[in-house]
């Protein structure tokens, strides 16, 4: 058994793809085993393809005798892979598995996840994810990706070099401080990075060797990691002011130096942290916060599907918040934009927009406002609590983004389906545990009105006769595309108008079948189709804007497909 399951493992390849040395001109071509033979590539997970080495390819490569005789196709292996993922008896589980077989052959994983996404993106992504963070010092095995620690300032550029990939074009880096609704997870975050990459290849085809997961560990603030003797980081207290600044700093220059184009993506910081680096490093480097800008498109594209169920334009709306951080305020942010390119006033506009957060209504009046809610401090009076605000204020969506579980009670959503006749509920906050309220809960309140969307994927749900498939409001229908679109047209900056056009473009991917479901995205397994889609507005921005020295494709879409990673072994000899 033992046996058997270890040649399972080890049954994949991985093509290479590298750029040709024109900057501009990166079209992916095959390349060699870089003179690696026998044991080397079925140790390397971007080469090794298992029990598919064809027979000449045993006996050219040095294989022969390393693996078992027979000679198994990838569908087959695909087969094998699936039947024991299916066995095991916890989503952990299935998540441990899954990234064991990407750690010895990404291109078996990446075809497992990409023809069974619906399936597998709640494994290697949210809400299995966070549950994997919160054991990550008991099941991490190998490094996925860099951990850079505060102790390693002044050499982090030598801890890059260590890194195996020359042509590094996407980083997604955390500092553990909000994973998910999760709160401190220190080092353990290092899960988010490493989904969330493999999440670009899966749904945007970015190749594996271009995606450079980073934890930079500050330290924590979550006591019980800190006791604990099997926690992987470091046990001391989050730095703080200007030695994390200057840690940050040093980060940000070296990876411009080592990995000129590469686009640094800031994942689960605290807030405070997470507002001032994006207002720092946006017009100086490459970069943007998938938190503030990913979830802000997502939920914009759900509010313009919204209006084809509702009637009406964006600028008739009024939009509700429970939480007032990086989430919260980064949509109401993007709403803004979206009703100014209606025509409407930047102060009209954020006047549409309100937020409740811990300590109540965000008003005028409260002196305790941190910086990135006192544009939505409008004048009114207290309010004690969400119930209250959704009766004095009679929104026409409701969007949950505060973490805090159940918060959406039975009396707010029956408020807001008094109030609306199709009344926008989005429990937009990660993992499940954490949804301000269940899609059950949304239509059974509502008899069933309410056009519902959730940040982790709910069951469909039958209420009198109809079964309602609400949709995954969750950055990984922009982030992906926006990145494959930054990526394939070499931009310099990331900017919010192509969030902007992320979230029409996603809208406009929205059947009439996908609303009649219930849900106000395209269905998963058009996810590659909707970043490619993505890529290109994208890039029409990045030329448009000049935000590039690469001389335009004549055909951009043709361009950004080329760039897609697809998981099939290639012939090596
Ligand atoms: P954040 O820490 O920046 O903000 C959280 C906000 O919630 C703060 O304003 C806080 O005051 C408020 N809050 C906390 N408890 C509250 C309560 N009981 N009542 C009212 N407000 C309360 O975090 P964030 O980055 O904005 O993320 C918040 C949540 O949104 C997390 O659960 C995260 O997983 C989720 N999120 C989802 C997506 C998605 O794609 N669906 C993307 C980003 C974040």
């Amino acid at each position: 058994m033992t046996m058997i399951s270890h040649i399972d493992g080890n049954e994949g390849v991985a093509t290479t793809t590298h750029p040709l040395p024109h900057r501009g001109a990166h079209v992916a071509v095959q390349t060699t085993l870089e003179g690696k033979r026998g044991a080397d590539i079925l140790h390397d997970p971007l080469l090794n393809k298992g029990t598919s080495f064809t027979e000449t390819e045993r006996d050219a490569l040095g294989l022969r005798g390393l693996l078992p005789p027979k000679v198994t196709t990838q569908a087959q292996q695909v087969d094998k892979i699936l039947n024991n993922i299916r066995r095991k008896p916890t989503d952990l589980d299935k998540y441990t598995y899954l990234v064991s077989l990407q750690e010895r052959n990404a291109a078996l994983f990446y075809r497992v996840v990409i023809d069974n996404l619906s399936e597998m993106m709640p494994i290697i992504y949210t809400p299995t994810v966070g549950q994997a963070c919160q054991k990550y010092a008991l099941i991490f095995r190998r490094p996925q990706g860099l951990f850079i620690s505060s102790q390693d300032r002044g050499r982090i550029k030598e801890l890059l070099a260590n890194w195996p990939h020359a042509d590094v074009r996407m980083i997604v880096v955390t500092d553990g401080e909000r994973i998910l609704g999760l709160g401190d997870l220190g080092s353990c975050g290092m899960g988010i990075p490493v989904g969330k990459l493999s999440l670009y290849t899966a749904c945007a085809g970015l190749p594996p060797e271009q995606c450079l997961p980073v934890m930079l560990d500050v330290g924590t603030n979550n006591q019980a990691l800190r006791d604990d003797p099997l926690y992987i980081g470091l046990a001391q207290e989050r730095l703080r002011g200007p030695a994390y600044d200057e840690l940050v700093e040093e980060f940000v220059t070296a990876v411009h130096e080592t990995f000129p184009r590469a686009c640094i993506q800031f994942e689960d910081f605290g807030n405070t942290n997470a507002f001032r680096m994006l207002r720092k490093y946006r017009d100086r480097v490459c970069t943007f916060n998938d938190d503030i800008q990913g979830t802000a498109g997502v939920t914009v594209a759900g509010l313009y599907s919204s209006l084809r169920l509702t009637g009406g334009k964006l600028a008739d709306k009024k939009f509700l918040f429970l939480g007032a951080g990086e989430a919260g305020v980064g949509i109401c942010d993007l709403i803004v934009q979206a009703l100014m390119a209606e025509g409407v006033s930047e102060a009209d506009a954020r006047a549409k927009c309100w937020l409740v957060d811990s300590h109540g209504l965000v008003t005028k009046h409260r002196t305790d406002l941190a910086e990135h809610k006192l544009p939505y401090a409008h004048d009114h009076a207290p309010v004690p609590d969400l119930l209250a605000a959704v009766e004095a204020l009679k929104p026409t969506a409701l969007i949950g983004v505060s973490g805090t579980p159940q918060a959406f009670t039975e009396d707010v959503v029956k408020a807001m389906g008094r109030l609306n006749a199709r009344p926008v509920i989005f429990a937009l906050s990660n993992p499940t545990s954490k949804a301000e309220c269940t899609a059950e809960q949304a239509y059974t309140w509502t008899e069933g009105r309410a056009i519902f969307a959730s940040g982790s994927p709910f069951a469909p749900f039958t209420l009198a006769g109809k079964t309602h498939v609400s949709g995954q409001g969750n950055n990984s229908y922009i982030f992906p595309g926006v990145g494959l679109g930054v990526i394939a047209a070499e931009s310099t900056r990331v900017t919010d108008e192509m969030f902007f056009v992320a979230a029409k473009t996603l809208a406009s991917l929205v059947t009439e079948e996908d609303l009649a479901s219930g849900s106000v995205y395209p269905d998963l397994h058009r996810i590659r189709e909707v970043s490619a889609k993505i890529a290109v507005e994208v890039a029409e921005v990045i030329y448009a804007r000049k935000l590039t020295s690469m001389p335009r494709p004549t055909d951009i879409a043709a361009h950004v497909l080329a760039q897609m990673y697809e998981p099939a072994y290639q012939a090596y000899v």
